[in-house]
């Protein structure tokens, strides 16, 4: 049992939309587990959603980040350097494509929106690492969300399937660049959930009956099986393991 774990460990969700979202079942497992919690938005509206979920697991702070944006992004650390004054853990629950590049086919796919795609689902990953490893003095984690479209071709994933290639990598070199400090990255693939964002891709209906249909457990996973996963990567009983993408989703991936 990963019981109170993480009693006292300060950690960042980053992506926490509604009470649907990945990030808000995987906050709930932290929350169990005894973390202190800090907690991002990207707009105004976003934050009166966010507010009250914050309140609910007495969360530390809660500040505004795009994540396209480095200046956000450097006052988000300066936050966490003034609030807690170094930090344990960072979950990385954010990704966004166009409406028009997660329907029709990947070969339409436009340079602005491969890039836009690339920039906020991939990159803001080694951004945050390269601003968190400094806060990280004795040794942290990092886990990012992953989808098996970034390693096989699901129609309607399209770009996000490219920018989630380049995460999974991303996850591989940053663990490679960060263990010497002590400091694991790993990628949770989870399967199809019906988020907010879930909801742009075309054919998510399609996905998820495939998968009930199809997966060793023959149901989808919730977001609380997610968040108790993520719990065991940030914390100490998952020491060993960097640089890892563990598959949450039912055993859907093994199967042929
Ligand atoms: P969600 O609730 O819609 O969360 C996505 C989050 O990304 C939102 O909080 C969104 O904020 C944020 N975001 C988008 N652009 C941003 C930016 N520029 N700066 C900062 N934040 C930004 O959907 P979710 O399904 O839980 O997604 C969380 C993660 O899980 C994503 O990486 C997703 O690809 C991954 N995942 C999802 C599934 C699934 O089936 N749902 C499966 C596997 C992996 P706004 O709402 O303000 O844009």
């Amino acid at each position: 049992m990963i019981g109170d774990a993480l009693r006292g460990r300060r950690g960042l969700v980053l992506g926490v939309a509604n009470d649907r979202s990945i990030a808000w079942g995987i906050t709930k497992s932290l929350h169990r587990a005894g973390a202190r919690l800090g907690f991002t938005y990207q707009g105004e509206r976003l934050e009166r959603r966010v507010r009250p979920l914050v309140e609910e697991v007495d969360g530390d702070f809660l500040v505004q980040c795009d994540v396209t944006s480095s200046g956000e992004v450097s006052a988000l650390f300066e936050t966490v350097r003034e609030k807690w004054d170094g930090l344990d853990f960072l979950v990385h629950c954010i990704a966004f494509a166009n409406k028009e590049d997660l329907e029709g086919k990947f070969i339409d796919t436009s340079r602005e929106g491969f890039l836009l795609a690339h920039d906020v689902s991939a990159y803001s990953l080694t951004h945050l690492c390269r601003e968190a490893a400094p806060l990280m003095s004795d040794g942290g984690s990092i886990v990012t969300l992953s989808y098996l479209g970034g390693t096989r071709a699901v129609p309607g994933y399209n770009v996000m399937g490219v920018a989630k290639a380049s995460l999974e990598s991303s996850v591989r070199y940053l663990a490679h660049d960060l263990g010497g400090r002590g400091i694991r990255v790993n990628a949770i693939s989870a399967g199809p959930i019906n988020t907010l964002s879930a909801r742009g891709i075309a054919g998510f209906g399609e996905i998820f009956a495939e998968v009930e249909k199809r997966a060793p457990l023959k149901r989808g996973v919730t977001i609380e099986e997610v968040g108790n996963a993520a719990a065991f990567l940030v914390s100490p009983l998952a020491s060993g393991i960097t640089g890892e993408i563990l598959f949450v989703d039912g055993g859907y991936n093994v199967t042929g």
